[in-house]
């Protein structure tokens, strides 16, 4: 089992989890149990998250819950993050970043945005409902 949050940090690592980009280029299809056919293209707006990679296959992944996925792989210890000019992301695992929101608001989505939704979605948050989120600034 790999798990970024059990492993020490692997050599030559470099931080950053909160990536925004376009593709400059697209590799081979990868062999990975969880590869699905991609649209993205060369030039579309993706984005990288505090978990780069999950399996797609072990029960934290089929329930939805990416953060705990039992191969998951973190941006910043397991694979170098988003603070070089190029970022290594899987195509099955980027995030499509729409053309209209700027780099800006969008790159902290990919951590502390994602949190915030992951607890909204657990606690089965309705529109129009509130919620209180500590710690937000
Ligand atoms: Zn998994």
């Amino acid at each position: 089992m790999l798990n970024a949050f059990k492993h020490p940090i692997l050599p030559g690592q470099i931080g950053g989890h909160e990536g925004v980009g376009r593709i400059v280029t697209i590799g081979p299809p990868t062999t990975s149990t969880f590869s699905t056919p991609s649209t993205l293209k060369i030039g579309d707006r993706v984005g990288i998250k505090w978990q780069w990679s999950i399996c797609g296959t072990c029960p934290p992944c089929l329930e939805g819950r990416d953060g705990l996925c039992f191969e998951g792989r973190a941006s910043g210890t397991y694979m170098p993050g988003t603070f070089q000019q190029y970022v290594l992301g899987p195509a099955n695992y980027v995030t499509p970043i729409p053309e209209g929101l700027d780099d800006v608001s969008a790159a902290p989505l990919m951590c502390a945005g994602l949190t915030v939704y992951a607890a909204l979605r657990k606690a089965n948050a309705r529109a129009g409902e509130w919620v209180v989120v500590l710690g937000a600034g």
